[in-house]
């Protein structure tokens, strides 16, 4: 069960007192289309003060169910779809920090995802990999091979530098320092620096490595 919305309601009704989306779009839990459903079969269950409802998807005609909590109106309704929905995959929002060619070919890889073209997906992965693990190295020492190429960066990159720099700035007492030290009132802007910074610093200490491994776990079980 997913909670859906306002803003995927495109047309509200009501029944027994209780709003509920006459029409709403969402991605079809069976054959992850988007489509706009049209709610039938409406039935109040007063116990619960609750308005149910059934689907059909316009696109594969599979059927979704969907409940709606809403005695005081839209502004307020709680509204559940069942199955959940396959939503899709948002891109991170990393246009601006890495060159466009390297984002293109992310965004093309997340496009194939959501299509649920998975043999696709793996090529522009590889792809997107191969240009990410290229930008690291010189021009003069790019390599085709992704796994050489990987290996390369590994050995020639210094990819702690950045917690190095990290620890430098915090010894050096600065402004970041003291923010750390709880001495400093943050602002919005610092705080959300700080804790963008520590989600980053747990991603790259303990999400990373974890990925990695699972990762060879999948292939491992599959060969
Ligand atoms: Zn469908």
């Amino acid at each position: 069960m997913r909670q859906i919305t306002k803003n995927q309601v495109r047309k509200w009704t009501k029944v027994a007192g209780i709003s509920i989306p006459a029409s709403f779009s969402a991605w079809c839990p069976h054959c992850s289309e988007k489509v706009t459903f049209n709610t039938t079969n409406h039935t109040h269950d007063p116990k619960r003060a609750c308005v149910s409802a059934s689907c059909n998807c316009p696109s594969c005609s599979h059927h979704v169910s969907i409940w709606s909590l809403g005695a005081h109106g839209p502004d307020s309704a709680e509204v559940y779809i069942h199955p959940n929905t396959g939503e899709p995959h948002s891109p991170k929002e990393i246009s601006s920090i890495i060159p466009e060619p390297l984002y293109r070919s992310y965004i093309s890889t997340i496009d194939a995802y959501n299509s649920g073209n998975y043999v696709a997906t793996a090529v522009c992965c590889r792809r997107t990999l191969e240009g990410l693990f290229q930008g690291l190295l010189p021009e003069g020492e790019r390599v085709h091979n992704l796994a050489r190429a990987i290996s390369q960066v590994a050995d020639t990159v210094n990819l702690s530098e950045p917690i190095g720099n990290f620890a430098n700035v915090l010894r050096q007492g600065g402004n970041l320092g003291a923010h750390f030290d709880n001495e400093k009132e943050p602002d919005e802007e610092m705080a959300l620096q700080m804790l963008t910074l520590l989600e980053n610093l747990i991603d790259f200490l303990h999400v990373l490595p974890q990925e990695i491994s699972s990762l060879e776990q999948l292939l491992d079980h599959e060969a």
